[in-house]
């Protein structure tokens, strides 16, 4: 994995959206629940990335990704036109620097899935941004959800597990940790931490109200024993 923010320092102007950076290995379910609090929240920005990954069955052009050649990323990076930009399972991934900054300047909460390295660049941009690792509830349940969605297959599927178990020991870089063991739940929490950190923001002292105590728990230091408990399921 190849990631870089080299061109793009820490951002300084004024923003008053958050940026929700959500991270986790390739099948833990980041797709998944950015839709479903998307759905849920129709006020907070998503903008798909540009991508040099062939497009997948089922998948719309603008949609889930704005699918370019080779050509046109190296084009978008040499314009310094991305937020960040990192080559994952050897194809190129980046989002539009100004609709994420249009969207924060104009007091939008803004969401993007990112590998790990792409989520440690954009706190490099914005590191008042909240983070969220979403990690699978252990590598058997990963396995099986990476073969159930069909997209990989034989070494390619190998090559993202391999790449996953690296992956999962970063989950203490994050602000927050969610196991994505319940679809009906985890989309739930997910808001909580949104709303938490939204009031957090507009008011220090609202800190200590329901929803903020409901996010706390996953806050990474508290999960930190289900979280190693996952992570060992890993080892090998
Ligand atoms: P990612 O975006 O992290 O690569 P996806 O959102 O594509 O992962 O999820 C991988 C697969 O697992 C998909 O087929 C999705 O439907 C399924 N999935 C996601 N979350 C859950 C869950 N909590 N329970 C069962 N299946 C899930
Ligand atoms: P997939 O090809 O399975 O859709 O995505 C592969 C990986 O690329 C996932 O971990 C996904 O979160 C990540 N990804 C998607 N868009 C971006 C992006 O703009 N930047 C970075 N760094 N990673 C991205």
């Amino acid at each position: 994995m190849i990631a870089s923010s080299d061109s793009n320092p820490a951002f300084s102007g004024p923003v008053s959206g958050t940026l929700f950076i959500v991270s986790g290995p390739s099948g833990a379910g980041k797709s998944t629940l950015v839709s479903a609090v998307i759905k849920r929240n129709p006020g907070m920005q998503y903008c798909p990335s540009f991508t040099t990954r062939p497009q997948r069955p089922g998948e719309v052009d603008g949609r889930e990704y704005h699918f370019v050649s080779r050509e046109q990323f190296a084009e978008m990076v040499r314009r310094n036109e991305l937020f960040e930009h990192a080559t994952v399972y050897g194809h190129q991934y980046g989002r539009s620097k100004e609709l994420i900054l249009d969207g924060l300047r104009a007091g939008r909460d803004v969401v993007m899935n990112v590998d790990v390295q792409g989520a440690a660049s954009a706190r490099v941009v914005l590191p008042d941004s909240v983070s969220i690792f979403i990690m699978p509830p252990s590598l058997d349940v990963l396995r099986r959800r990476l073969e159930e969605r069909g997209t990989e297959v034989g070494s390619m599927l190998e090559r993202r597990l391999d790449i996953a178990r690296q992956e999962i020991r970063r989950y203490p870089e994050f602000d927050y940790v969610l196991v994505n063991d319940d679809l009906d739940s985890v989309p739930v929490e997910f808001e909580t931490i949104i709303h938490a950190e939204r009031r957090s923001r507009i008011n220090r002292g609202a800190w200590m109200d329901e929803g903020w105590r409901r996010a706390g728990r996953h806050r990474k230091a508290a999960m930190e024993r289900t979280a190693e408990q996952i992570v060992a399921t890993f080892a090998g």
